[in-house]
């Protein structure tokens, strides 16, 4: 069974990994060099949207699945032509534009924060007085990890913003005072079943997910039920197969859907241990048709994600629990180069192992743990 991803990053990189053990092999395609899935499998170079590379890729494939949700639509449908592809095409639609995928959650039911849609200056200045003060302007595609996106604090600062962001379409969203950010992971199969990991904790900084807590300490059966059921109409909706994460900013008891991600997600990476069937493996389970796994989550997991310094390997290590996942990538500020699960029974456990862990690492890695506040919005691209 030879399976094609879309995309050769860390993400299809775990994905190859869970699935050697199922008797799976994999080829990628991916335009830059440097990519992590290349080390464990064929690359084909080349750009997404060149038909004869998309038919070297294709050639002998049985199915093909994407780990970013930023492949072109058009390279998803002219796939589906010659070999079944998952998820379906409506998902990329959906998160590849937030003004969409805003819509999208309202027209399901399911809460977010204020929005409006911003094509010109007089647009954002009208917008910036509706919605309110803070505000975040973000632009409706290609961002990711706080790029393209600045907090407005007060109106003044509207020339500024429309002067970096501007020419493009544009969201405005009304700053939201969260207590947390919580996220879930997905998966629904062919057949149709569908199931949920546990809500996950997530602390961002700049933009870029730094600490995931799994299962959330916060989250009681209520929230955790609340969130599977905007996840399965989401999953419903657009008949999805595959793993599928929301990120949530939970407020005032209420949880608001920020965005969605049609792939495995950084905030499932706690899965490969510290859950009975990781994110990676029940993804491939649904898109081959097969039985998904158990999601029960094993004892208490954190996840600690490693950007732009990799810390000392024994440092690491030397902490109970702590496994290790190195991407094999160069060091560059700001780049995910790997992560550290630490897993333990109980949760006075773990925060000890966490705690040791962000002393052994956080020269390295920036010190970032020992912040509890939460992540203001990025300022700039
Ligand atoms: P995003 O690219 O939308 O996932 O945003 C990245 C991070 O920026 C989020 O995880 C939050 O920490 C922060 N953020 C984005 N939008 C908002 C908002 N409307 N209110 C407060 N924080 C936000």
């Amino acid at each position: 069974m030879l399976i094609g991803i879309l995309g050769a990053g860390q993400l299809g990189r775990m994905l190859a990994l869970a699935g050697y053990p199922l008797g799976l092999q994999f080829r990628f395609l991916d335009p830059t060099d440097d990519a992590p899935a290349e080390q464990v499998a064929q690359r084909i170079a080349g750009p997404f949207d060149d038909e004869p590379t998309l038919e070297r890729f294709s050639a002998g494939l049985d199915l093909v699945t994407y780990e970013f949700e930023n492949v072109p639509v058009s390279t998803v449908r002219f796939l589906q032509t010659r070999v079944p592809v998952f998820p379906p095409p409506a998902a990329l639609e959906t998160s590849q534009d937030r003004l969409v995928e805003k819509n999208f959650f309202r027209s399901l039911g399911i809460p977010t924060s204020p929005f409006r849609s911003i094509q010109s200056r007089a647009e954002l200045e009208t917008a910036l007085v509706d919605i309110g003060l803070p505000a975040v302007l973000k632009t409706r595609t290609l961002g990711y990890d706080g790029k393209g996106q600045m907090l407005l604090e007060d109106f003044s600062a509207a020339g500024a913003a429309w002067t970096a962001l501007g020419g493009q379409p544009l969201l405005l969203e009304g700053f939201i005072s969260f207590e947390r950010e919580l996220s879930i992971v997905a998966v629904r199969a062919r057949s149709g079943a569908t199931a949920f990991y546990p809500l996950v904790e997530n602390r961002h900084e700049g933009g870029i997910l730094r600490l995931s807590i799994a299962p959330s300490p916060h989250a009681g059966t209520e929230i955790q039920q609340r969130a599977e059921t905007y996840a399965k109409l989401v999953l419903e909706k657009i008949d999805y197969v595959g793993v599928l994460a929301i990120e949530f900013f939970e407020c005032q008891g209420q949880l608001l859907a920020n965005e969605m991600a049609p792939r495995v997600h950084n905030s499932g990476h706690w899965t490969i241990e510290g859950a009975e069937t990781s994110q990676f493996e029940n993804h491939l389970r649904a898109i081959l048709d097969l039985p998904l796994g158990s999601t029960a989550p094993v004892g208490y997991s954190a996840m600690v994600n490693l950007i732009g310094n990799i810390p000392d390997r024994a440092e690491a290590l030397a902490v109970p629990g702590a496994h290790l996942h190195l991407y094999g990538k160069s060091a560059r500020p700001a780049r995910k180069l790997g992560h550290i699960t630490v897993r333990a029974e109980d949760r006075d456990t773990l925060r000890r192992r966490l705690e040791q862990l962000t002393e052994n690492i956080s020269e390295m890695n920036g010190n970032h743990l020992h912040r509890r506040e939460p992540a203001a919005a990025p300022a700039t691209e």
